[in-house]
């Protein structure tokens, strides 16, 4: 089995930008976040940024339409091609019929999707630590938990999607990084 077009995805706060890291170095494919993305814009105050940084900053979700727009623009791209990984998209259920549309294109499909999870008290901690260190605007406790709402409710449910599919594999993301990593090329069999 091939593991080249990858999804990541889990509850905020489960790990899911470390072990994008690691797995796809391993792989030797790019890790594509759509929050580093729309962070990245953000900071060098690009148009895209200023459109996003409200929505962003309070742990809102981006328009499809513009979050849709950029993936597809970035798994066009060279290094995209063999394959990739995404963390953090797809994040709704339009998301997914899209990125569908978008693989389809091209006569690919997608070959696992990773589901990290971990306990919310966990992540709520790990998060109110991560604010200490790296200052994000969204780790405040109130957005924190805002983003586990918007999750449980609109991301959760693609878990299903994903199911049905038979590309779901669940890794424990509670444990050193070192653990985890280990678990994920574990259960992908890499
Ligand atoms: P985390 O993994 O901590 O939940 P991310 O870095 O993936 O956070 O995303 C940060 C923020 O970027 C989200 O709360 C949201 O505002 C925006 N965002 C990222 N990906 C998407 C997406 N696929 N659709 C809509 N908004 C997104």
């Amino acid at each position: 089995m091939t593991h080249s077009r990858l999804l990541i995805v889990g509850p905020p706060g489960a790990g899911k930008g470390t072990q994008a890291a690691i797995l796809a170095d391993r792989l030797g494919i790019p890790a594509i976040s759509t929050g580093d993305i729309f962070r990245s814009n953000i900071s060098a105050g690009t148009e895209l940024g200023l459109q996003v940084q409200s929505i962003v900053s309070s742990g809102g979700y981006v328009p499809d339409s513009l979050t849709n727009a950029i993936v597809e623009d970035r798994l066009g791209q060279e290094d995209a091609l063999e394959g990739f990984l995404l963390d953090g998209y797809p994040r709704t259920p339009e998301q997914v019929v899209e990125l569908d549309r978008i693989l389809s294109a091209t006569s690919s499909r997608l070959d696992a999707v990773v589901l990290l999870e971990a306990d919310a008290d966990e992540v709520v901690a790990r998060l109110l630590k991560r604010a200490q260190e790296q200052g994000r605007a969204d780790d405040t406790e109130d957005v924190i938990r805002h983003r586990q709402d918007v999750y449980q409710e609109q991301t959760a449910p693609l878990i299903e999607t994903y199911d049905a599919r038979n590309l779901v594999v669940r890794v424990n993301g509670l444990g050193t990084v070192e653990e985890v990593s280990g678990r994920i090329a574990s259960v992908l069999g890499i």
